[in-house]
């Protein structure tokens, strides 16, 4: 069985003090659920939170990570880095670094292998354009990405390993890929780990959907045999919208 993730991107949101207030009033709400709950904070949040929701249900995790270990990188912050102050989970090519910061299928590709090497869980994100929605060419694209980010990494590296399906046209603009439709491409990537991995690692393997995820959403997404959870935005910036989530 695939056990149930809601994972919180914060982007670049929340002051220390808004994100301990946040865990302060989640934490109640959503202690006995068996659903996995995680946070991909901003880096200064990352350990006055890792700190402050030690020995709850909630997971901290980074935003990035880069794939060497130190260097001449400015701006960068690498896995040594994070595991430093116990961070130890990571998003990897999430739209917004892949549109705005030049990450590629290979910088995603050596981020994960980077954080598999260093024992990090990652949550992989990939995605099709509202272009190539329009062209129907979103099988083709999804398919690639997860073929070059998954190049040269091994099936028994995969415990720790989520993947995000996230079509950009549907992040922050509302727009919801129908339940259908977000299942329809979930069980596409199902397949295509299973073409790479076999089908024991497919069946094992999480896959969430994300994009515009809201509780007035969340049961219909989750009630699909192959979506396994959410990567919520928006929606898991407010204490109130997140719990819902959670417990959805
Ligand atoms: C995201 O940032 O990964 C995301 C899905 O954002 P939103 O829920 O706001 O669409």
């Amino acid at each position: 069985m695939r056990i149930p993730v809601i994972a919180g991107n914060w982007k670049m949101n929340k002051t220390i003090e808004e994100g301990k207030s946040f865990i302060r009033e989640i934490q109640p709400a959503i202690e006995g659920t068996d659903v996995e709950v995680m946070l991909f904070v901003p880096f200064t949040l990352l350990a006055p939170l890792k700190e402050y929701a030690a020995g709850s249900n909630i997971l901290i995790g980074a935003q990035n990570i880069h794939q060497a270990s130190s260097g001449a990188f400015t701006g960068e912050v690498s896995c040594e880095m994070l595991k430093e102050i116990g961070v130890e989970t990571t998003l990897i090519g999430h739209s917004e670094r892949r549109q705005f910061f030049g990450e590629t299928d290979e910088t995603v590709n050596l981020k994960l292998k980077k954080a598999l090497e260093a024992g990090f869980r990652a949550v992989v994100c990939v995605g099709e354009n509202l272009e190539e929605r329009e062209a129907r060419r979103e099988k083709q694209v999804v398919g690639d990405q997860i073929q070059r980010a998954f190049a040269g990494v091994a099936a028994g590296e995969l415990e720790g390993v989520i993947i995000a399906y996230e079509p950009v046209w549907a992040i922050g603009t509302g727009k919801t890929a129908g339940s259908d439709q977000a299942n329809e491409m979930i069980a596409f990537i199902r397949d295509r780990i299973k073409v790479l991995y076999g089908e024991t690692v497919s069946e094992e393997m999480r896959i969430l959907y994300g994009g515009s995820i809201k509780p007035e959403n969340i049961e219909e997404l989750m009630d699909m045999e192959d979506i396994d959870g959410g990567l919520v935005g928006g929606a898991s910036l407010k204490a109130d919208s997140f719990i819902q989530l959670v417990n959805f």
